[in-house]
C-alpha cells in the first residue's frame, strides 16, 4: 500500500524522542526535557494580543498563498538588514516554518540522481527532505576539534558530476557551531567553483553567544544562496509555524505555486502575529529570552565539563549541545538510540541518539529548559555515566 517515497521514511528522531518522554511524563515521573529543540518560553504578550485582535478584524480568511504583501516586506526589512542586504518582496515567500521552506526549496530545485553535500552532524530532517526530492545527500562529517564545522578541503572529495548544492547550518543544529565570515567566504568560493547552490538554514540566526554570525546570502554568494529562517526559536513561536525562504525570484515564485496546489498560505492569524513579532524584534522580551539562553549556555558547559570521557565543543550558537559519549557507548556495548532510551528510563532525562544526526558517537542535549532542570538534569546524567 505504502508508496515508496514514505516507506523508507524515518520518523523525526528529535520528535520520537519527545514522545517517549511525554509517556513517561504521562506516567507521572518527572523528566528532564533535553530532548527536542523548542524555547519553554511562550509566546510573548505584545504578540498573542497582535493575534486577538487581529482574529477581531478578520484575519479569519485565505489570503495570497505566498503571504500577505506587508509580510513579506516586513520578512525582507528583517532579513535584509541583518545581513546588510537590499531584499524585495518577490524574493520572499512565507512557509509553515522554516521545514517547510527546506523542504519546498529542496523540492523547487532538485532533480532526480542531484547529490546534495551535508555536512554532518546535521538536523534530522535535511537527508529525508532531499531524498524526498528525489536527490540523495552526502553526508560530509566535520571534526570535533574544528567545532564540527565543514571546510572546501573536506568536501571536495565528494564532489561528483552530480552535485548540485550544498546545505549551510549556522549556528548549527545540533552541534552549535557558527561559521565566521572567513569559513563562509570559503564555502562560498567553494560553491562557485564547483557551480553548486546553497540552502543556508539560518532559523538561529539570533542565538550567537560567541564567535560571529555570517551569511552567504551576501555579496557575491547571495545569487546562489537560499536564505531560510522563521520565528519559532527567536519569538518562542514554535506552534504558530511561521518561517520563509528568501532567494532568486523565479524559484520563489515556483515555491508558491507548489504551495498553491499543497498547504496554501500559512494561517492568516500567525501572519498578523508574525507581523507584531518583527515590529516588536526589540522588545524587552525577546531580549531578556536571549540572554536567558547565555546564561544557560555557560552554565551548561560548566557542568558537562566535569563529565568523564565526554567530549563536546562549546557551543557558539542555537541551544544544543552534542556529547562524544563513544567511550561510553563502547563500555556498556550500547548504540546511542539503546543508550538514550535506557538513561530516559533509569533517570528521566531525555537527550537525541546522535546517528539520527549522522554521528553514532554522539547524544544531543537541548538547554532550552529553566536553569534548576538542566542542573537537576545534568547531575542525573552524571550519576548514570559513572555507574
Ligand atoms: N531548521 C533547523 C536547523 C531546526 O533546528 C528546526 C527546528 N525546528 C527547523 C529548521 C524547523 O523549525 P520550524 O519549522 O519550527 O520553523
Ligand atoms: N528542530 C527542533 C529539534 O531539532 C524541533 C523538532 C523538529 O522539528 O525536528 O529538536
Amino acid at each position: 500500500m505504502l508508496s515508496q517515497r514514505v516507506r523508507t521514511m524515518e520518523e523525526s528522531a528529535t520528535l520520537a524522542m519527545n514522545k517517549l518522554r511525554l509517556d513517561l511524563r504521562a506516567k507521572g515521573r518527572k523528566v528532564f526535557n533535553f530532548s527536542v529543540g523548542e524555547p519553554d518560553f511562550d509566546t510573548p504578550p505584545f504578540i498573542r494580543r497582535a493575534a486577538y485582535e487581529a482574529l477581531e478584524s478578520g484575519w479569519t480568511r485565505y489570503t495570497a498563498v505566498e503571504g500577505v504583501p506587508e509580510l513579506r516586506d516586513a520578512v525582507a526589512s528583517h532579513a535584509g538588514g541583518l545581513r546588510g542586504e537590499r531584499i524585495a518582496r518577490d524574493e520572499v515567500v512565507i512557509t509553515c516554518g522554516a521545514k517547510h521552506a527546506c523542504a519546498n526549496v529542496l523540492l523547487a530545485i532538485v532533480d532526480p540522481g542531484d547529490e546534495v553535500l551535508l555536512p554532518a552532524p546535521y538536523w534530522v530532517s535535511y537527508p529525508e527532505m532531499i531524498r524526498l526530492a528525489d536527490g540523495i545527500a552526502v553526508p560530509v562529517l566535520g571534526p570535533r576539534e574544528n567545532g564540527y564545522r565543514v571546510t572546501p578541503e573536506l568536501l571536495l572529495p565528494k564532489v561528483t558530476p552530480r552535485t548540485v548544492g550544498l546545505i549551510v547550518n549556522s549556528p548549527g543544529n545540533p552541534t552549535g557551531c557558527v561559521y565566521n565570515p572567513r569559513e563562509i567566504a570559503a564555502l562560498v568560493a567553494f560553491a562557485k567553483a564547483h557551480d553548486l547552490w546553497i540552502l543556508s538554514d539560518e532559523i538561529y540566526d539570533r542565538f550567537v553567544f560567541a564567535g560571529e554570525f555570517a551569511s552567504p546570502y551576501r555579496g557575491e554568494g547571495r545569487a546562489r544562496t537560499f536564505l531560510v529562517g522563521g520565528l519559532s526559536k527567536t519569538c518562542a513561536m514554535t506552534g504558530w509555524r511561521i518561517g520563509w525562504a528568501i532567494g532568486e525570484r523565479e524559484t520563489i515564485a515556483a515555491i508558491g505555486r507548489l504551495q498553491g496546489h499543497t498547504t496554501s498560505n500559512i494561517a492568516a492569524v500567525s501572519q498578523a502575529a508574525a507581523l507584531a513579532a518583527l515590529a516588536g524584534m526589540d522588545d524587552p522580551a525577546l531580549r531578556s529570552m536571549v540572554e536567558e539562553f547565555a546564561r544557560r549556555r555557560a552554565r551548561v558547559i560548566a557542568l558537562l565539563s566535569e563529565l568523564k570521557d565526554v567530549y563536546f565543543t562549546p557551543p557558539e550558537g542555537a541551544f544544543y549541545v552534542f556529547l562524544d559519549i563513544g567511550a561510553h557507548l563502547q563500555r556498556r556495548r550500547a548504540n546511542p538510540l539503546e543508550f538514550c532510551i535506557r538513561l530516559l528510563e533509569e533517570t528521566g532525562v531525555a537527550l537525541v541518539p546522535g546517528d539520527a544526526f549522522g554521528d553514532p558517537r554522539g547524544v544531543r542535549l537541548s538547554y532550552a529548559r529553566p536553569l534548576d532542570e538542566l542542573e537537576q538534569g545534568i547531575h542525573a546524567l552524571a550519576s548514570y555515566l559513572s555507574k
